[in-house]
């Protein structure tokens, strides 16, 4: 009898054991840091709390009347991150729009004057449909300048290719030279939009003293050289509340198309150079789609070598290039909402 008894037992514990572990195997939850956060950007601010992030289904291929501000809605809502970071997956998202023709609104380099008006030739800058089934758009964007040198180097380039990107700037790098090539871009028609002012605070964890302060001070220096106010803003680390989201006063834009470019700055040897060079290729040039929003430094030289083979096999691929505001056709009702999840 003892024998049954125990023979019952063990059988019991077996089967409890079994079903726990397909509990556990069952969830439908990964587990990503905010250390995985800034690995997959460079950036260097402190680690510390532990995000929950759903797994749901990829986004429904878009229909031939989805129109550009759909798609992006669509990728937003299909990959969704939990808890109270990015964008709150319960807020309505918006009723689909008219794609509008999105023009220039800033003349070609209205302020060159003496040598660099003799040498720098008139552009005219295209007027954008982004309904124009001709060409597919999207949008560069570089963060962590402005650099004294290579500022000007990747507007030049956007303008060799008829177009135009968004620079999210840090404030304390926006002195003497280096503000002057933030103009210099500013005046070609690209976005300048505000990244932080120290680039050492994450706003889902800094304070909120902080928070205000790193995006105010920014945006004043960008506004008293360019004389326009920022529009958009993108987080450090791509890591914000939706309550700051929210509460910025700014439209928040993160990425969905990585370079990656960070991870391959060596340019120890020719050979290693030329790697690297290439691996940053790769990463945008498999990733790349309509729509998409693509994340480059501006700092680093390998990024400007990778950057002008990418545009260059892109524009041959039809595709154009634009500023955010453009690509997404935002205005003031936009600023409270949140675009990508730097993913
Ligand atoms: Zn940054």
């Amino acid at each position: 009898m003892k024998r049954i008894i125990a023979l019952v037992l063990s059988v019991l514990l077996s089967v409890m054991f079994i079903a726990g572990c397909a509990n556990d195997a069952s969830t439908n939850q990964t587990e990503t840091t905010v250390d995985e956060i800034q690995t997959s950007t460079g950036c260097n601010t402190q680690p510390t709390t532990t995000v929950p992030v759903t797994t749901t289904a990829p986004a429904t291929e878009a229909t031939e009347d989805t129109t550009a501000k759909e798609i992006i809605y669509n990728a937003i809502t299909s990959n969704k991150v939990s808890s109270d970071l990015w964008y709150d997956p319960t807020e309505p998202t918006e009723a689909p729009v008219v794609v509008p023709v999105v023009k220039p609104s800033k003349p070609a380099n209205p302020d060159a004057t003496g040598d660099e008006a003799a040498t720098t030739p008139e552009i005219q800058r295209p007027t954008y449909t982004t309904d124009d089934k001709n060409y597919k758009y999207i949008a560069f964007t570089f963060d962590d300048g402005p650099h004294y040198e290579l500022t000007y180097m990747f507007a030049d380039k956007l303008r060799e290719y008829g177009g135009v990107g968004t620079f999210y700037v840090v404030g304390n790098r926006i002195h003497g030279e280096q503000a002057e090539a933030m103009k210099y871009a500013y005046d070609l028609g690209n976005e300048i939009g505000i990244h932080g002012y120290t680039h050492e605070y994450y706003y889902h964890t800094c304070s909120d003293a902080t928070f205000r302060s790193e995006l105010s001070k920014t945006a004043k220096l960008i506004t008293d050289i360019t004389g326009e106010a920022p529009l958009t803003m993108r987080p450090v680390g791509g890591g914000i509340t939706s309550s700051r989201v929210k509460s910025s006063g700014y439209v928040v834009i993160n990425w969905n198309v990585d370079s990656n470019d960070w991870r391959y700055t060596s340019r120890y040897s020719s050979y290693v150079k030329k790697q690297n060079v290439n691996a940053i290729v790769e990463n945008v040039l498999n990733s790349t789609d309509e729509g998409d929003i693509i994340l480059f430094h501006e700092i680093y030289y390998n990024s400007y070598d990778a950057f002008c083979k990418v545009i260059d096999d892109l524009y041959k691929r039809g595709y154009r290039f634009v500023t955010v505001s453009q690509l997404l056709a935002l205005d003031d009702s936009d600023r409270g909402k949140l675009y990508y999840n730097a993913y």
